[in-house]
């Protein structure tokens, strides 16, 4: 299945979730990723799946309801897909819904993923970093993207496009948040002008144990650093569209795999099904594992590769 949802969002109200690419394909495999470790770590854009087989499932599920946004997300970098810019185009002729994509930036440089970006109402890139070093140790990019590439592309992105751009900045304690290193993010911010920018710290089990968040305290200072920005607080809330799905191991399984669920999501899920016992069953199989984190427990497909 290519889409998902929808599903709260913090930021995009009721999102419908398209993923144009395999699991875990990125061009980056950062600490803090919720979808576990990277897999396929890769900078060549592909055709991973048939276009019109993704198109037709889109056309289907807001026929079950209607999002506020459709988002290219994809459990990895969803620029990889070398149809993205089509997939676009077409999903807003037949379908009139905003569009969003939410982009690690990296690709930036390349003018065909500029031109594909181009088609869509909202663009969210990541900015952990300000310089090269905590680029690396945070992000831990593919060779072929420098610091310097991945901000050029942004810039140039930005001089040519007119739609929002919103940058999402996570931080992670002791890596990006001391007061030079967040200056040096506010400078490449300035560079960019981007509309809004985002604060965020892990919320959800990190691909590596040791990856800590922010104290709000903390939060509130790096937003004082970085001006503008918006920290994107707590845990979304609402219900996930099951439309699509048969029965809620099928639903919990396909959701999970992309937005970790939280224990009391999946139960929400499973009470939706009226499959009171298939969580403990799915546990017992080892289908899913049980991981805490931040005083939460949250319930994963076991295929994630965490570093826990
Ligand atoms: S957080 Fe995003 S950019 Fe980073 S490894 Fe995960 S999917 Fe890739």
């Amino acid at each position: 299945m290519y889409v998902y949802g929808p599903v709260p969002s913090r930021r995009l109200g009721r999102s419908l979730g398209v993923s144009p690419i395999p699991p875990k394909t990125c061009s980056y495999a950062c600490v803090y990723c919720q979808l576990g470790r990277t897999t396929r770590l890769q900078t060549t854009r592909e055709s991973f799946y048939p276009k019109n087989d993704i198109l037709t499932e889109i056309v289907k599920q807001v026929q079950h309801e209607k999002p506020d946004f459709i988002t290219f997300v994809g459990d990895g970098e969803p620029t990889l897909c070398k149809d993205l810019g089509w997939l676009i185009r077409q999903t807003k002729n037949r379908l009139h819904i905003p569009t969003a994509v939410i982009t690690n930036g990296s690709l930036l440089f390349s003018e065909d993923v500029r031109q594909d970006l181009n088609e869509a109402d909202v663009v969210i890139p990541t900015l952990d970093a300000g310089n090269e070093k905590t680029f690396r140790a945070i992000n831990r990019p593919h060779r072929n993207i420098t610091f310097e590439t991945m901000l050029k592309g942004l810039i140039d992105f930005r001089n040519e496009y007119s739609g929002q751009i919103w940058i999402e900045v996570m931080l992670v304690k002791e890596l990006n948040d001391i007061t030079e290193e967040l200056q040096s993010i506010m400078h490449a911010i300035d560079m960019i002008s981007p509309n809004r920018v985002y604060i965020l710290t892990p919320i959800r089990p990190p691909a590596e144990s040791w990856v800590r968040p922010l104290e709000p305290e903390r939060i509130l200072k790096a937003q004082e650093i970085i001006g503008k920005a918006i920290p994107v607080a707590g845990l979304e809330s609402g219900q996930f569209g099951l439309g699509e799905f048969s029965d809620a191991r099928q639903a919990i399984l396909e959701i999970g795999s992309r937005h970790p669920l939280r224990r009391e999501q999946a139960d929400d899920i499973e009470n939706n099904f009226s499959e009171i016992g298939v969580i403990i069953q799915m546990l017992e199989n080892k289908e899913l594992i049980c991981v805490k984190y931040k005083g939460e427990e949250y319930l994963l497909p076991e295929h994630f590769r965490m570093g826990i």
